[in-house]
């Protein structure tokens, strides 16, 4: 069955959360928000393993912006996240976890999970929205007088080349230059295994190797000592399609040196988590582009809103919540 809505918003990661919310404070539309994920979040990812908390994705959230830090501060009244390990600048950590934060977010928003956009197409000036229930393995459909597409650029391309949406030239050439490093992240509980500092969070100590690594503990959101450990971009490039096994092996030497070489960490409960598109790079100025052509087609989300960031960093939670909100009030504006 055909389902109607004004705006159709593909990604509940943070970027179509804001603008799901943004439009709904702003407007009467009716919105839709579709997610191939089973919860919302995308990059604000928490994961359980053995009894440990582990964010893999985003670890922190920091706000460079006035507009951003209004945002920080309601959420810290709420109690949805807390500072963390703020010694040059504030960070803050979700309570609960990334993810909890999402689901917050995501609280009464008509959203679909496990559904997957493969094609959007123009009929007489509204879109068909074609999607995949990857749990009932069914097909669904929307008509919608608007889009916002928030998926990492990439992921864009197919869905929009399947339903014969061309692009302009220059934007098409604009989207080119948004680059995506890969993230390999290996999380590790290491349950009650004795003589495991608590390291809080450590930035690059094995530069080329491992650049990061954060005590899920010391956010609070693990009992346990559960570790994250995201490996250096050019690294998971070149590794992306090893075997979980050999990446386990690669990285046990370096926890082994941490740790002091005290304990057998063979038998230690771990998983991979391979990030294609952990971060935009080469970001687009502009909070969001309009690449329709008769009926708004949005694109939003990381790539978008350098604008709001202090010097040529990669996208962060907080250039994909602010792009987000730009398009959901441009959105509220025109669609009703
Ligand atoms: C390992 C890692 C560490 C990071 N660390 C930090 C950090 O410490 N601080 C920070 O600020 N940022 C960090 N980031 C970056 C930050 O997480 C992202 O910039 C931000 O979360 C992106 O939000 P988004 O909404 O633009 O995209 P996403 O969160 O990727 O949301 C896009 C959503 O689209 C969905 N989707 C994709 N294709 C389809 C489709 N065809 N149909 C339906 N749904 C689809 C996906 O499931 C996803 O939920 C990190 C990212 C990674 C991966």
């Amino acid at each position: 069955m055909m389902k109607h809505v004004d705006v159709v918003i593909v990604g509940a990661g943070i970027s179509g959360l804001m603008a799901a919310s943004t439009i709904m404070d702003n407007s009467n539309a009716s919105v839709q928000i579709i997610d191939k994920g089973q919860s919302p979040g995308g990059r604000l990812a928490t994961r359980r393993i053995a009894g440990g908390y582990f964010d893999h994705g985003a670890q922190f959230i920091t706000a460079n912006s006035g507009n951003f830090q209004a945002i920080i501060e309601s959420w810290l009244i709420k109690g949805w996240i807390t500072t963390w390990n703020s010694k040059d600048r504030p960070r803050y950590a979700a309570v609960g976890g990334m993810s909890q934060l999402a689901k917050r977010l995501a609280y009464r928003q008509p959203l679909d999970c496990s559904t997957v956009v493969e094609r959007i197409s123009l009929l007489d000036g509204d879109y068909i929205v074609q999607a995949r229930n990857t749990s009932t393995n069914t097909s669904q459909q929307w008509t919608a007088k608007s889009v916002l597409l928030t998926c990492p650029i990439p992921q864009m391309f197919p869905i929009l080349e399947s339903g014969d949406i061309s692009i302009a030239s220059d934007i098409n050439s604009l989207l080119h230059k948004v680059k995506y490093k890969p993230c390999l992240a290996v999380l590790v509980c290491m349950g009650e295994t004795k003589g495991f500092p608590l390291v809080g969070n450590m930035r690059e100590p094995f530069p080329g190797m491992i650049s990061w690594i954060a005590e899920n503990r010391s956010k609070g959101i693990s009992e346990v000592p559960s570790w994250t450990i995201h490996l250096d971009s050019d690294w998971s490039e070149s590794h992306f399609n090893d075997t979980d096994d050999d990446i386990w092996n690669y990285v046990l030497p370096y926890i082994k040196n941490i740790q002091g070489g005290t304990h057998t960490l063979e038998e230690l409960e771990y998983q991979i988590k391979r990030w294609r598109f952990a971060k935009a790079h080469q970001l687009i100025s502009e909070p969001y582009l309009d690449i329709g052509n008769g009926a708004p087609l949005l694109l939003s989300g990381d790539a978008f809103g350098l604008c709001y960031l202090s010097g040529n960093s990669g996208g962060k939670v907080e250039n994909a919540a602010l792009s987000g909100i730009a398009a959901g009030h441009y959105l509220a504006k025109i669609v009703e």
